[in-house]
């Protein structure tokens, strides 16, 4: 078992169990718009979205391919803004900060985990996860391998400090991607599709990993196309077109790659991969 750090304020500066902008909750979207212009017109990634989180939940976005996971979880990140409506989180309105802040303000209070890892190749493994607090300057310098090096020994890592990434496995490389996300103690981690890149037995070791962060008071949201690991989350957020359509799996219809003598795709409430379908 780890020892994660614990937070001693996890409401994060709210009085009265507000935040600073009237929300309620950690993460709260309302009515969040996000479309794209293409040469076929305006395309509707997000349609008026409503999304509330409260600390310590771990949150499972799901939906297929093209349905908006992304999107949604870019709004919170602030990877990307809203075209209309709020990102709130904590005491800051995302949507009203500027490029740079959003780089600042992210740097501090989310974790950003992606599918390809995304570590400097050029950087050690410690360098890596020190970067982010470099970028911060939360720790003091002197401080700043010896935190790096604990958070490495909490996702098992240590022995592999001085490597490359590329020296390492792709399972061990997230690892390294979820000890560097963690590196200034941010209160959310956001991961995108964490194991979709990686086999089922380190898969079930990184969500281990994710489930340990929100037993230790982290707020975890997670999009993926695994229907087991999802169902294993404390909720699911279902998105279908660019809407939150369900806030439960169960009934989630998912379809099967083999059309049926009819001829049409046949869906099912259980795939018997477990995955939600890409179209
Ligand atoms: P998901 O994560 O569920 O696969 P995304 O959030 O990545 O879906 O994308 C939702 C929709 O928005 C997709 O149809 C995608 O093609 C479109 N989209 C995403 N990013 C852009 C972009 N930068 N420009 C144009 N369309 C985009």
């Amino acid at each position: 078992m780890f020892s994660w750090i614990k937070r001693n304020n996890k409401t994060n500066g709210a009085s009265n169990g507000r935040y600073e902008n009237g929300n309620d909750y950690l993460i709260e979207l309302r009515d969040v718009v996000k479309t794209y212009q293409g040469a076929a017109g305006t395309f509707v990634a997000l349609d008026h979205v409503d999304l509330q989180v409260d600390p310590g939940e771990f949150v499972a976005v799901i939906g297929k391919s093209g349905s908006g996971k992304s999107t949604l979880v870019n709004m919170i990140t602030g990877i990307d803004r809203p075209t209309s409506g709020e990102v709130l989180v904590g005491d800051t309105a995302v949507h009203k900060l500027s490029e740079g802040q959003i780089a600042v303000w992210r740097g501090r209070h989310v974790g950003v985990v992606f599918q390809f890892f995304q570590l400097l190749p050029t950087l050690t493994v410690v360098e890596n996860v020190m970067l982010p607090m470099d970028f911060c300057n939360v720790y003091a310098m002197r401080e700043r391998e010896e935190r790096a090096m604990h958070l490495l020994s909490l996702v098992d890592m240590t022995d592999h400090a001085y490597k490359l990434p590329t020296a390492v496995s792709g399972g061990q490389q997230q690892r390294v991607a979820i000890a560097r996300a963690l590196a200034n103690d941010p209160d959310i981690l956001v991961a995108d599709e964490p194991t979709g890149n990686l086999d089922s037995q380190t898969s079930e070791s990184i969500f281990n990993l994710f489930e340990n962060l929100v037993a230790n008071d982290k707020t975890v949201l997670m999009v993926t196309h695994d229907l087991d690991l999802a169902k294993r989350a404390s909720r699911t957020v279902l998105l279908v077109d660019g809407r939150i359509v369900d806030g439960s799996i169960s009934g989630f219809k998912v379809q099967t790659s083999a059309p049926d003598e009819t001829g049409n795709t046949q869906s099912e409430s259980k795939n018997p991969e477990s995955e939600v379908s890409h179209a």
